[in-house]
C-alpha cells in the first residue's frame, strides 16, 4: 500500500515536490533544513524516498542505515553529493532534473549577447552615476553575427535554435558527435570556433579535464573585438588571461556567472580579477535560477521516482541502468536488482519454469555493478516463487509490482 512509504525531504524542496508526493498516497515528512551525516543516519532508518538537494551528503554510512530506501530524488542538476555507486550496490535508484533549468540558463546568456554588444554594462553604470553618454560607438547588432557555442549539450543546443532565430550565425564544436539543430554548423577543431567566431559562449560540462580549457592561448586564438560568455562552471576558464584580454581591449564584453571560488553562502564576500572591469557583467551564479525552473525540478524529479515505484522503469536514473518500459499488459510484474555476475538471468529464469510461470516480457540491462531484470508474467503465482526468487544468487532487491 502506498501510505506505507515514507518519504523524508530536506533542504526547503519546492512545496510543489510535496503536493505532487502526497498525492501519489505517500507519507511526506519535511525538514526544511540539512543534515548532518550522523543525524540522517538517524532519520533514513524507515525511509523509502529521499528528496535532498545539494547541501545534503549521502555517504555509503547513511545508506547503511536506510533499511526500506527505493529511491533518492536529488532536487537539483548536480548529483556529486551522493554516493552513487554505494546506492547502485544497495538497489537504491537516484533521479535529478537534468534539463529543468536549461531554458533559464539559455535565456540569460542571449540577454547579455546582446546587451554586451551594445556595451550596456558600461551604459547602465555611467548613467545611474549621472553621466549621459549617447554614442552608436563600440555598439552592433547581433542580426548576422557568429555565435560559436563550446559544447553542444543540452544547453549549448538549445542556445543554437534561439540564437538563430534572432538572426545569428551558429556554429560550434563538441568533443562528441551532435546532430546540427537548423542550419548550424559544426566546426572541424576548437581552434577554427575560436578564430572564426564574434561571440563565444561555453557551455561544456565541468568534468576535470576542462579545467583551464580556455587560458592565454585560447583567448590569443580569438577575433579582436570577441564577445566572451561562460555560465557553465568556474574552473573551465582562466580567469586571470580572462582579465587581462579584456583589460587590453582584445575582448569587448564579457560575462561571467561561474567562477573558481565561488562563496559559501550570501553572507560570505565575493572577491574576483574582474570586478570593476569593462562591459563585464558579473552574476552570482544564477544562470539557471528561475521560479520557472524551481517549479519545473519539483515536478519532474517525483514524477520520474513515482514512474520507477509504479512500473520499475529506471528512464533518466543516474546510477541505475535506464530501461523503458512499455505499459503493463500481463498479469504482475516483478523486479529483480542483483550483483552482476554470469548467469543470474537463467537462474531466474530456472525458478520461474520449475514453477510452471510462463514469461509474458522480460527486459534486462546491466552495469558494472548491477543487473536490473523486469519480468511480467501472464498468471497467478504461489508465494514459493518469491520466496525462491529471493533466494537466487546475488540478488540485491527483488520487489513485486502487481
Ligand atoms: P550537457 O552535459 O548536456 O552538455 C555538455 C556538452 O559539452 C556535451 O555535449 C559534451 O560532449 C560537451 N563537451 C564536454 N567537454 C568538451 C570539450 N572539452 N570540448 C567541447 N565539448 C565538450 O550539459 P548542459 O546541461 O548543457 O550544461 C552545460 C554546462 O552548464 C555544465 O557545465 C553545467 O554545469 C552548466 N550549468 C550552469 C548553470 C548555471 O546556473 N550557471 C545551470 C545549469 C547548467
Amino acid at each position: 500500500p502506498k501510505n506505507r512509504i515514507k518519504a523524508l525531504l530536506l533542504e526547503n524542496i519546492h512545496e510543489g515536490a510535496i503536493k505532487r508526493l502526497k498525492e501519489e498516497g505517500y507519507q511526506v515528512d519535511v525538514h526544511p533544513a540539512g543534515m548532518t551525516e550522523d543525524e540522517l543516519a538517524e532519520a533514513i532508518k524507515d525511509v523509502s524516498l529521499l528528496g535532498i538537494r545539494s547541501k545534503t551528503m549521502v555517504t555509503e554510512k547513511v545508506l547503511s542505515k536506510a533499511k526500506r530506501l527505493l529511491s533518492i530524488g536529488a532536487f537539483c542538476i548536480g548529483t556529486n553529493q551522493i554516493d552513487l555507486s554505494a546506492a547502485l550496490k544497495k538497489g537504491v535508484a537516484v533521479f535529478n532534473a537534468p534539463f529543468s533549468n536549461t531554458r533559464s540558463v539559455v535565456e540569460l546568456a542571449l540577454a547579455e549577447i546582446i546587451m554586451l554588444m551594445r556595451n550596456l554594462p558600461d551604459k547602465m553604470t555611467q548613467m545611474h552615476q549621472g553621466k549621459w553618454n549617447k554614442s552608436a560607438s563600440g555598439s552592433f547588432e547581433i542580426r548576422g553575427k557568429t555565435l560559436g557555442i563550446i559544447g553542444y549539450g543540452k544547453i549549448g543546443s538549445q542556445l543554437s535554435v534561439l540564437a538563430e532565430s534572432i538572426g545569428m550565425n551558429v556554429q560550434y564544436f563538441d568533443i562528441e558527435e551532435k546532430l546540427a539543430l537548423g542550419n548550424a554548423t559544426a566546426c572541424p577543431s576548437l581552434e577554427h570556433l575560436l578564430m572564426s567566431s564574434d561571440i563565444i559562449s561555453i557551455h561544456v560540462d565541468g568534468r576535470p579535464e576542462n579545467e583551464f580549457m580556455i587560458a592565454h592561448h585560447e583567448f590569443e586564438q580569438m577575433k579582436q573585438g570577441v564577445v566572451f560568455i561562460n555560465l557553465s562552471r568556474g574552473h573551465i576558464v582562466d580567469i586571470d588571461a580572462l582579465a587581462k584580454n579584456i583589460e587590453n581591449g582584445k575582448i569587448h564584453g564579457a560575462s561571467v556567472d561561474v567562477f573558481p571560488e565561488e562563496p559559501l553562502s550570501n553572507d560570505h564576500p565575493f572577491k574576483s580579477p574582474l570586478m570593476g572591469m569593462k562591459n563585464t557583467i558579473l552574476t552570482p551564479h544564477v544562470g539557471g535560477s528561475t521560479l520557472e525552473a524551481q517549479e519545473n525540478i519539483a515536478d519532474f524529479v517525483p514524477s520520474k521516482i513515482i514512474e520507477y515505484i509504479n512500473t520499475g522503469s529506471t528512464t533518466n536514473s543516474v546510477n541505475f541502468p535506464n530501461i523503458t518500459l512499455p505499459t503493463l499488459s500481463q498479469a504482475h510484474r516483478f523486479i529483480h536488482i542483483h550483483k552482476n555476475e554470469p548467469g543470474i538471468l537463467a537462474e531466474i529464469n530456472n525458478v520461474l519454469a520449475k514453477h510452471g510461470i510462463n514469461i509474458g516480457g522480460q527486459y534486462l540491462k546491466t552495469n558494472d555493478l548491477v543487473g536490473y531484470v523486469i519480468t511480467d508474467i501472464d498468471k497467478n503465482y504461489k508465494e514459493e516463487v518469491i520466496k525462491d526468487l529471493k533466494m537466487v544468487r546475488g540478488t540485491i532487491r527483488f520487489r513485486v509490482l502487481y
